[in-house]
């Protein structure tokens, strides 16, 4: 029997898992996280403060007090059982890395000893050759390293009854180039404090420091894990290569309101319990548009923490599921003609005095400060959307933006019809005409009003790439798969860019006489006009828009290998040496390491059509189209009329041509990718696996494949068909 039916026959047997009766969350939130409440118990005074000057100023941990914070983290970790440690880093291919070493070692004379110094919390050398590093290491030097990020407290991960202690580290060359995702993003936080608090200081001397925050959205796909295992497209590539569609699909729109299935519901209640040991603010959770599609988010938090929890969560969540003989699909388009997934990335900064920076105020005062930030934001999206819409270019995504169902990839900022008024509003009553300024622009009327928009979220737009929703963006564009950290970086970065020069302009002003706050509104009305073409109201999905954003001059970039070059412009290397968060060498590394992923991705999928079509999908056809024609020349021995048997010729006739066809593409295809192999220069390689591999085949094979699927004997099909693995639970 095949594994498609063993699948469907084994559905129902022993997969009820029971989940312990729920604890109250406040019971077990964080009980696997080393909190500040741990460090006070397990630190000496010393060590404790220490630690939070690190955490809070960013200052530097000497070595004693390192060994003394690994001392109280290690006595903290064996209080728990916990036998071994890892340092837990994110390396560029997008998943964790993890290397674990046990707390123990032998002393000289043989004896067992457990340890865990200062140099293993601080720092370590995981062998580095095998991630990626875009030719960094061949340019400059062989080996890496982890390094402690304080930020992020230490965590324990359960597994199969073992525990370890998973320290957050950043990676990095040995020359000090950065070869993870972690790296960049607290250099671009760092840089985003310190010109947000310099223009915050405008408004409040009160402020020293400003976060990002973020607030992610995670949708996934949940399907039962013998049917995943009998699809290798699903085991190897995380999406279907093949499947027709199910006569139902999400058309009905039932699953979006139905109740969550119990196998779920169960797998759910599971992995969210681990998240909250893990302190992971899990808050909601629900169904999707999809059938199976599902979505959870956390409470926001601050923004390098909210990447790490995200990135965990993923891994938790994968984990938790094969407890549950369930698979979670994080792709973003698993399933053709079904929805696919997001992870949508809420974003804003928090002062250290409690102000929620893009939050209208309730003064005059913050009021202006609101529409300081807010009007930056739009401007940096502006000045740099081509880097935005580079940030969450993947294979993956390119399923998904831009197919009605996603954000196109045009980026256009929403702000509703409020807030444009505002805008509209500002640049009328300021107008250009610096000598007729007086005090009386200061009354504009923005603080009695602006409020209102928190209650009034009713316009929301859910087709806008980025969209203002009361009292922070919402990035939408970001792939369910990828990791935030490559958003946020380019976010962060951008703002903290466009603040920079922000307060450069309103202090030139200043510095010839003018009145701060209207040095301050004139540069807003020029930002607001400067940054008109950004803003879109209407419907992201409509060929119209597309017609008016290239009125514009606004960017539609379909796909990844060009995306990706606004990764390496003057612009884009500019902005990131000038903010500290990559060097020149580092971007260029990191555009090669996206195109080859990219590659690499398309190549594989390639491979694996060709090998499912030959092995999986001919031999059930060609098996049926062999019953056919022994069934017609049986009919014809007999004497029968052939009208009598029209129908099986038809039916054979269209086996034979699907049949053919499949296995000619199938050749063309391998032909075609033989040639983009040839190619020497990466992006030129992108491109042409993009247009001449997946474009050119990939819809093509598989059309003849899924009519194979609905014509063959049900029976003899192996690969499980859409409405088993979307339907079956
Ligand atoms: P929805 O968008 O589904 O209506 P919410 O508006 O409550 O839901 O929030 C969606 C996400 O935005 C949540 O993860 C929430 O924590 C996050 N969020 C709310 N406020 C902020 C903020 N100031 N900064 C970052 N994320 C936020
Ligand atoms: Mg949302």
């Amino acid at each position: 029997m095949s594994l498609r039916f063993d699948a469907i026959n084994n559905l129902n047997n022993g997969k009820e898992v029971k989940v312990a009766g729920s604890k109250k969350i406040t019971a077990i939130f964080g009980e696997n996280v080393f909190t500040h409440q741990v460090a006070r118990d397990f630190l000496s005074g010393e060590a404790y403060k220490s630690l939070m000057n690190s955490i809070k100023a960013g200052q530097k941990i000497d070595r004693t007090m390192g060994s003394q914070i690994a001392m109280g983290i290690r006595s903290w970790a064996e209080s728990k059982d916990v036998t071994h440690f890892t340092h837990w880093f994110q390396p560029l291919t997008g998943t964790t890395a993890e290397k674990h070493d046990s707390f123990f070692t032998l002393k000289s004379d043989g004896s067992a000893l457990e340890t865990f110094d200062a140099d293993a919390l601080i720092q370590q050398e995981p062998d580095a050759s095998s991630f990626p590093s875009g030719g960094l290491r061949a340019t400059f030097e062989a080996r890496g390293y982890t390094a402690w990020d304080p930020s992020s407290p230490p965590f324990v991960i359960e597994m199969s009854g073992g525990k370890t202690l998973c320290i957050p580290t950043i990676f990095v060359s040995y020359t000090g180039h950065s070869l993870d995702y972690k790296a960049p993003l607290l250099k671009a936080l760092e840089s985003l404090d310190k010109a947000a608090v310099e223009v915050c200081n405008y408004f409040d001397k009160n402020v020293s420091k400003v976060t990002a925050t973020l607030g992610w959205e995670q949708e996934y796909f949940v399907i039962d894990e013998a049917l995943h295992n009998a699809r290798p497209d699903l085991v190897l590539c995380g999406r279907t290569l093949y499947g027709h569609s199910s006569a139902k699909g999400q058309q009905l729109e039932d699953h979006y309101f139905g109740a969550i299935p119990e196998r779920v519901y169960a797998f759910m209640r599971d992995y969210e319990e681990e998240a909250y040991k893990l302190g992971i603010p899990l808050r909601t959770r629900h169904n999707e548009v999809a059938p199976s599609q599902f979505e959870c988010a956390p409470i926001f938090e601050e923004c390098n923490l909210a990447v790490d929890h995200n990135t965990l969560l993923m891994d938790v969540m994968s984990r938790v599921a094969i407890r549950h003989k369930l698979k979670v699909l994080l792709h973003e388009k698993p399933f053709a003609q079904i929805n696919g997934s997001g992870k949508h990335n809420n974003w804003s900064m928090q002062t250290d005095t409690g102000i929620n920076l893009l939050a209208p105020g309730r003064t005059p005062k913050t009021n202006l400060m609101f529409l300081t930030f807010f009007v930056n934001t739009i401007k940096a999206v502006n000045d740099y959307s081509d880097i935005m819409r580079a940030s969450i270019a993947s294979a993956q995504n390119d399923h998904r933006l831009g197919a009605n169902e996603a954000p196109p990839a045009i980026i256009s900022v929403f702000i509703g019809r409020y807030l444009n008024k505002v805008l509209q509003d500002v640049k009328e009553r300021v107008g250009d005409n610096f000598d007729e300024q007086d005090e009386s622009l200061l009354k504009i009327d923005i603080h009695k009003s602006i409020p209102e928009l928190l209650m009034d979220n009713t316009d929301r737009n859910r087709t806008s790439p980025f969209a203002f929703t009361g009292n922070k963006f919402e990035f939408r564009a970001v792939g369910s798969s990828a990791s935030c950290a490559n958003a946020m970086t380019t976010i962060n970065s951008i703002m903290a860019e466009t603040l920079k020069k922000f307060k450069k302009e309103v202090d030139a002003l200043v510095e010839k006489g003018e009145k701060k706050e209207i040095a301050i509104l004139h540069v807003i009305r020029e930002y607001i006009v400067a940054s008109e073409k950004i803003l879109f109201e209407g419907d992201g999905y409509s060929e119209e828009w597309a017609q008016e954003a290239e009125k514009r001059g606004l960017d539609n970039i379909k796909t990844t290998p060009t995306a990706l070059d606004a990764m390496v412009t003057d612009k884009a290397k500019q902005l990131f040496s000038d903010n500290n968060v990559y060097t020149h060498a580092e971007l260029e590394a990191r555009h090669e390491i996206e195109l080859e992923k990219y590659i690499k991705k398309v190549q594989i999928e390639s491979r694996l059509m060709g090998e499912i079509a030959t092995s999986q999908i001919l031999p059930p056809s060609i098996r049926y189209q062999n019953l056919l024609a022994k069934n017609i020349m049986g009919l014809k021995n007999l004497g029968i009329e052939q009208s009598a048997y029209a129908n099986q010729h038809q039916i054979l006739q269209k086996i034979s041509e699907h049949i053919n066809n499949l296995s000619d593409l199938v050749e063309q295809m391998i032909e075609s990718r033989k040639k983009c192999n040839a190619i020497a220069d990466t992006r030129e390689k992108a491109i042409a696996y993009g247009t001449e591999v997946k474009d050119k085949f990939f819809d093509q094979v598989r059309y003849h494949a899924d009519k194979l699927e609905l014509l063959v004997d049900d029976k003899e099909w192996y690969l499980p068909k859409y409405r088993e693995m979307l339907f079956l639970r």
